[in-house]
């Protein structure tokens, strides 16, 4: 039997509230992040774990975190979650390249990692909204760059109980990224173009939200908004999974022993995933270093080396568009267990870096995470990396992935660590036809997509991915496009209010 596990604010203004609670309302009320009361421990051991799917070790590790799920809802979600939209059973297969391996976590609806936190995300709300006998119909409001948007509408789709309304700036996603979001075709989604760029969707999106008026016109109609981003505790879990089950699948496959130590890399942006990668270590995986790359937005770099977090910088537009990021939200819950589980401490400096754009932490701080290690790969980096690995060894990545790698292989220059390596693939090499081809020296000019796409099977070996021959025929089910300021509009329109 489990303890019941209790989630609060970081920022101390928000809780004690069940996983449930904390998975409907996402952010906390004062602004902070809900962090569970205690990191548990696994409960079986590696060799017991590794016996198990990926579905039977989901159910496994969530069920410490989510405990006032019961046993058939959580493995209803999971089983909603991780099922053929996943292009292989295994649903995070490993790659063994050279001497490392590569954590392929991009075989979801979208390609790219985010799909798998959005695959349940939508499952656990639903799931909360009955426990919580809210008796409204959920409504997801998203503005995207491009990867969030899609992979939160193949998510949501067709999720009953549930409606996704997503926007993005007209001019500024690639093609196929577009392509992929208007042949959406389930009939509780709407996609709109927005004339302007990211940051007018974005601040549109905030005004929803902030509008009392619109928000009280569609309770009475039945409906509640919410939001998918990466901060809801619902994302965070279901990342824990894919590390434990790359170690005891190593270790099932005799590349390692049981307890023997790894070293992971992520390639990092918000600072979810490497997050999860830490839990997953504090919950007892054998994980030696936790290696954070980020690109040319080294921010994350300079704090690990400095104890210095400043987002006063200029933003650098980079292959990697998903770690194009100066505030690492996530980075807010580690910092809340380093200093002690304070919650003073850790508004105090989120209130500084909102203020100022910096905060400081102490060397105490500093000095209790040596586990640590951060680097940052260049744009020529990224490019060798991805040339040199699919020369060397035939296995072609996408830029986020080749980021890890690149700084993977300055960490074990630098400290002749020889512990074995993973690192997290965060996106197939499809999502980023162009950066991959001209990486390998493919000259691309401006190529129809579709002849990307069969150049670049000819050259990595690897079947286009369904995600992308789907749009080949898809009909194009979303026209909508207006101004940021008639956003209002086409939610009242989609809700019928
Ligand atoms: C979101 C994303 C990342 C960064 O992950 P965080 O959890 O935000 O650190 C890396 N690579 C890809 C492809 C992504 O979509």
């Amino acid at each position: 039997m489990n303890k019941n596990m209790v989630y609060y604010s970081t920022r101390g203004g928000d809780g004690p509230v069940t996983a449930s609670e904390a998975v409907l309302k996402g952010l906390a009320k004062d602004g902070g992040l809900f962090v569970p009361s205690w990191i548990p421990c696994f409960e079986s051991s590696i060799e017991e774990m590794s016996k198990m799917d990926y579905r039977e070790l989901a159910y496994e590790v969530m069920r410490l975190y989510l405990t006032d799920y019961t046993e058939e809802e959580l493995k209803a979600c999971i089983d909603g979650a991780y099922d053929d939209k996943f292009d292989t059973e295994e649903i995070v297969p490993l790659a063994k390249v050279g001497s490392e391996y590569y954590l392929e976590l991009f075989h979801g609806s979208t390609i790219a990692f985010k799909d798998m936190a959005l695959s349940i995300l939508p499952h656990l709300m639903v799931t909360a909204a009955r426990k919580q006998g809210l008796d409204k119909e959920i409504v997801i409001l998203t503005a995207t760059s491009g990867d969030t948007g899609k992979a939160a509408l193949a998510g949501f789709a067709g999720v009953p109980g549930t409606r996704i309304m997503v926007y993005y700036p007209e001019d500024g996603v690639s093609e196929i990224q577009k392509l992929q979001m208007i042949t959406q075709k389930e009939s509780n989604t709407c996609v709109t173009s927005i004339k302007g760029n990211f940051d007018d969707a974005q601040s549109g999106v905030k005004r929803l939200f902030a509008n009392e008026t619109l928000r009280e016109d569609a309770a009475a109609a039945g409906f509640q908004f919410s939001s998918a981003n990466s901060i809801n505790i619902g994302r965070l879990v279901p990342q824990i999974v894919y590390y434990v089950y790359a170690y005891t699948r190593l270790v099932a496959a005799g590349e390692i022993e049981d307890g023997q130590e790894v070293n992971v890399t992520v390639p990092t942006g918000n600072f979810g995933n490497i997050l999860a990668a830490w839990l997953a270590k504090e919950m007892g995986l054998p994980i030696k270093k936790l290696v954070c790359a980020s690109n040319e937005n080294k921010v994350l770099t300079d704090f690990f080396r400095s104890g210095n977090y400043d987002r006063r910088r200029s933003f650098i537009l980079t292959s990697s568009p998903s770690m194009d990021i100066l505030i690492s939200s996530n980075l807010e819950r580690l910092l809340y267990w380093l200093c002690g589980s304070d919650a003073e401490q850790t508004a105090k400096m989120m209130n500084q870096l909102t203020m100022l754009g910096s905060y400081q932490i102490t060397d105490e701080m500093r000095r209790s995470i040596p586990e640590f290690y951060a680097d940052f790969a260049t744009e020529a980096e990224v490019t060798e990396t991805i040339s040199a690995c699919a020369d060397k060894y035939g296995y072609v990545m996408d830029p986020h992935t080749a980021v890890a790698a690149a700084v993977s292989h300055k960490y074990q220059a630098q400290t002749g660590d020889v512990t074995p390596m993973l690192i997290a693939s965060t996106a197939s090499p499809y999502k980023f036809p162009a950066s991959v081809l001209n990486a390998v020296g493919e000259q691309t000019g401006d190529a129809d997509w579709k002849i990307m796409m069969n150049k670049l099977c000819a050259v990595s070996g690897v079947v286009i991915p369904r995600a992308v021959t789907d749009l080949y025929e898809a009909p194009i089910c979303h026209r909508n496009n207006c101004a940021p300021e008639e956003m209002e509009a086409t939610v009242r329109a989609f809700l019928g209010l």
